[in-house]
C-alpha cells in the first residue's frame, strides 16, 4: 500500500513552486536511498518518481518505486532506472 511504503523513506521535503489550482509542488528526497519523488499538495493523485534534476521518470519505474519500501541505501540499479525518463514531458 502506498502510504505504508511512503512512510519507510526518510524524506526531506522542498517546495519547488506554487500554483493556485494545484498548490505547492513538493520534491521529496530520501536521505537513505536517494530516491526522489514529486507531488502536488492540493491534488489527490499519487506522487511520481523524478531523477536528480527533477525530471519525471517513466511510469513503470515510478510505479515500481512507489510499490517498494525504502531499500535503505543507494543502489546502482536506481541509477539505471533514472535513465528512463517519461516520454510525456518532464513537468506538470
Ligand atoms: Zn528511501
Amino acid at each position: 500500500m502506498l502510504e505504508t511504503n511512503w512512510a519507510t523513506h526518510d524524506f526531506t521535503v522542498k517546495m519547488l513552486d506554487w500554483s493556485a489550482s494545484r498548490g505547492s509542488r513538493l520534491a521529496y528526497s530520501c536521505r537513505r536511498c536517494g530516491r526522489k519523488f514529486c507531488r502536488f499538495s492540493l491534488v489527490s493523485r499519487d506522487p511520481w518518481a523524478i531523477d536528480g534534476e527533477g525530471r519525471r521518470l517513466d511510469i513503470t519505474i515510478s510505479n515500481r518505486w512507489l510499490a517498494e519500501a525504502c531499500p535503505g541505501s543507494f543502489n546502482a540499479r536506481d541509477d539505471e532506472d533514472r535513465k528512463h525518463l517519461s516520454k510525456s514531458g518532464s513537468h506538470s
